[in-house]
């Protein structure tokens, strides 16, 4: 549904679509033609050399961590190499269709039992209209429903120093719809994992029991610590 959110951006890149062919979004290789109309694949991001590097990038034990009480976070990917350079390449141009594809990754990879509740985390207002596109409902994925809105303008998490990351307002989140008893909410990168608990936060407040946190990448501390958990087995 081409919205007021995404109609200018649908029709621009429906018309870039047209004339330019689809490139891979971590070196910018002209990928293979896709069927149109399937749904998203991973291939609709990266090209089949970046994915097999991306697939180097799985964290063990999708670096799981307990972020508050109901609250569990896992991602799929270290945010570093042809990953990082994906999700740079979407949020600086916007490219939605590499987007859905970087969600069919994250599916692809962190296997979700169906039937399961799967939102995302929006972004605030001053990011969607910097973006154009809302990049996380994208990764989402098609059968994601939304629940949740921002509050306000909060401040840019990637724009503050770590420590003031852990700091900033835990408030910035609001339920906009029924919220059943567990839910999957999906985001990009989860660094320090402030903004996914109060999201989180929101949806408890709103009657969630548990919230599985899942990013397509995990950056900072947590990265790090999984890498090396590995190393020590
Ligand atoms: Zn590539």
């Amino acid at each position: 549904m081409a919205s007021g959110l995404y109609g200018r951006t649908l029709v621009r890149e429906l018309v870039l679509d047209l004339l330019l062919p689809p490139r891979c979004a971590a070196c910018a290789h002209v990928l293979d033609r896709r069927a149109r109309g399937a749904a998203p694949q991973p291939g609709d991001a990266l090209c089949a050399r970046c994915l097999r590097r991306a697939a180097a990038l799985v964290l063990p034990r999708f670096a799981a961590a307990h972020l508050a009480p109901g609250v569990r976070a896992i991602g799929a990917f270290a945010y570093t190499g042809v990953v990082a350079e994906a999700l740079r390449a979407v949020k600086v141009s916007g490219h939605h269709s590499a987007a859905a594809g970087l969600g069919a990754l994250l599916r692809a990879t962190v296997p979700l039992p169906p039937g399961v509740t799967v939102s995302w985390i929006p972004p605030s207002p001053r990011k969607l209209r910097a973006r154009g596109v809302d990049l996380v409902r994208a990764i989402a994925g098609p059968g994601a429903s939304p629940l949740l809105a921002t509050v306000g303008e909060r401040p840019d998490q990637t724009a503050l120093a770590p420590d003031l990351r852990r700091r900033s307002p835990a408030g910035g989140f609001v339920a906009t719809a029924a919220v059943p008893a567990a839910v999957v909410l999906v985001d990009d990168v989860r660094t320090t994992g402030a903004t996914a608990a109060a999201a989180a936060a929101a949806l408890h407040a709103a009657g969630a029991e548990r919230v599985l946190v899942v990013t397509l990448a995990v950056g900072g501390a947590d990265a790090r610590s999984a890498a090396a958990g590995t190393a020590n087995v």
